[in-house]
């Protein structure tokens, strides 16, 4: 059997965090590891949504990399072309490409416990990694319901994150569904081609005004030439969103003011009052995901779109039918029903030292120390793990401090000699016993809606409550006391493979 190639790191996927997992490996000294993405190119989400209309809603000077600041950013809010061109761009200034793998899907990951090191199963072959990064992406695997009749649909059928290019959308009945932060892009760049435009809206979202521009040449000049200029202009946005954190968190009767906000911003575009009370919310702004648009209610409001408040039932032939009983005949269907993030797959198959899968681990709820290591997965890593999304600022914020405690972590390995770190059960419990006990005030868990946010039991394991400063506190080292050092017999090490 051909030998396995053997690194001190795996990371799997090449978004932001696979690929800034790479840089900081690099920065770190350690060059010996690949990143394993499923894809034939970097990217993740960027890559991935190629929607009309697919843009940023944080914006781009905060979100992009810290250590990879673009001066050049067409527009406050940039379109996915431009971010992935950031991405392509990191990929070579950083020296990435020699670590990529693609095609290289990872469809096993299990822990040997006499080698102390992973052993893939790769779409590209077998290898083994002392360390295990996993930054497949909280948004990275799409979500379509099993609606009755769905199957035998004759006309196009796909998810705003598979965008079907080579359906022509002109003069053609269409039917959206879903109301989330894709379909608010989505509905506005297809309504002026589509001849009849139905959105399937479950539960409407609150809508605020995007305050989008195009950078002008003097900005990308002053950034450029006074790069002081452009991390003022970071920390302005990092700023703002961090005083925000407190309503989310602690105080949600403070969106009060948000709420009349984004009413009159309804009221602005919307005149019918039947439509008006389809798309006013009743639970508590920013308890969904606030979504930014100014052009999403006019869109609603044009004579060829139709807003269907209920939920998709049914296809029966070529017509969908919600649940209120309303029927539409169509010739696409677009979902744009979200993703994966609660039941991320990559957790079906990492197998731990117990021989369980972490989503067995996780069979009531996902939980992490941290938002990156859990007990039984010694060297496993997460990027965007459990409890470290945020509801309105840069996830690469989150990304970046989490690198930092990955390289802690590498760092305590080579001064301890100790072939592997496993969170300690106890320190995962009280971790996330602290993060529920927050929970309970927050608008996420008190606002009155359901999202994704909530898990099948209602438990919030996606969303970090407190502001990112607290969360790069957090992960600026690791704490001994919270991990059991692993250790092998040097003779063992490296056997096995
Ligand atoms: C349309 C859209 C807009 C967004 N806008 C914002 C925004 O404005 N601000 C914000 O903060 N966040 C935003 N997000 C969230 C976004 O997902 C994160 O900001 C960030 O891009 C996540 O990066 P990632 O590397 O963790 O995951 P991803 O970008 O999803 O990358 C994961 C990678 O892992 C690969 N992969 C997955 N499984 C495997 C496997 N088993 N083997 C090998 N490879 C695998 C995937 O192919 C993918 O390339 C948005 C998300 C979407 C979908």
């Amino acid at each position: 059997m051909a030998e396995r190639e053997h690194t001190r790191v795996a990371v799997i996927g090449s978004g932001f965090g696979g690929l800034g997992a790479g840089v900081r490996l690099r920065r770190e000294g350690v060059t010996d590891f690949v990143i394993l993405e499923r894809a034939d190119a970097v990217g993740g989400t960027w890559r991935d949504n190629d929607y009309p209309g697919c843009a940023c809603d944080v914006p781009s000077h905060l979100y992009s990399f810290s250590f990879a600041p673009n001066a050049a950013w067409p527009r406050t809010f940039s379109g996915q072309p431009h971010i992935r061109d950031y991405l392509e761009r990191v990929t070579d200034t950083f020296g990435l490409r020699p670590h990529l793998r693609f095609n290289s899907e990872v469809l096993r990951a299990r822990w040997n416990r006499e080698a102390a090191h992973w052993e893939l199963l790769t779409a590209s072959g077998e290898r083994t990694a002392d360390v295990l990064i996993s930054a497949t992406g909280p948004l990275s695997d799409p979500k379509v319901p099993d609606i009755p009749g769905l199957r035998d649909f004759p006309g196009r059928v796909f998810h705003s994150a598979r965008w079907d290019h080579g359906f022509e959308l002109d003069g053609k009945r269409v039917a959206v569904v879903g109301t989330g932060a894709s379909a608010i892009q989505i509905v506005p760049s297809i309504q002026p081609w589509v001849r009849r435009l139905t959105v399937v809206q479950r539960t409407p979202p609150w809508v605020l005004p995007r305050m989008d521009r195009g950078i002008n040449a003097v900005e990308k000049w002053l950034h450029h030439t006074v790069p002081a200029t452009h991390r003022a202009r970071r920390g302005l946005l990092w700023l703002i969103r961090e005083f925000q954190v407190g309503a989310f968190a602690k105080r949600p009767q403070l969106m009060k003011a948000t709420e009349q906000l984004a009413r009159a911003h309804m009221r602005r575009a919307i005149r019918d009052p039947l439509l008006r009370s389809k798309l006013t919310p009743d639970y508590t702004i920013g308890c969904k995901r606030i979504l930014l648009s100014n052009d999403y209610y006019p869109a609603l409001a044009r004579p060829n779109t139709e807003v269907v408040a209920s939920a998709l039932t049914e296809v029966r032939g070529s017509t969908v039918v919600t649940a209120d009983g309303t029927e539409r005949e169509v010739d696409a269907i677009v979902f744009g029903t979200g993703f994966h993030v609660t039941d991320m797959p990559i957790a079906d198959r990492v197998i731990g030292a117990e021989g369980r899968t972490l989503a067995e681990h996780w069979k009531d709820g996902m939980a992490a120390l941290r938002g990156s290591t859990v007990d039984g997965f010694p060297n496993l890593l997460m990027i965007i793990g459990p409890n470290t999304g945020l509801g309105n600022s840069s996830m690469i914020l989150m990304i970046e401090s989490t690198l930092n405690y990955v390289a802690d972590y590498l760092r305590v390995l080579d001064r301890t000699g100790a072939a592997a770190l496993d969170a300690r059960p106890r320190a995962v419990r009280s971790w996330n016993e602290a993060l529920q006990r927050r929970m309970g005030r927050t608008v996420w868990n008190s606002g009155g809606c359901v999202s994704w946010y909530l898990d099948s039991a209602g438990r919030n394991t996606t969303v970090w409550p407190g502001t990112t400063a607290e969360f790069r506190r957090a992960t600026r080292q690791v704490r001994l006391a919270e991990y059991e050092l692993l250790r092998v017999p040097t003779a063992t090490k490296g056997a096995g493979v």
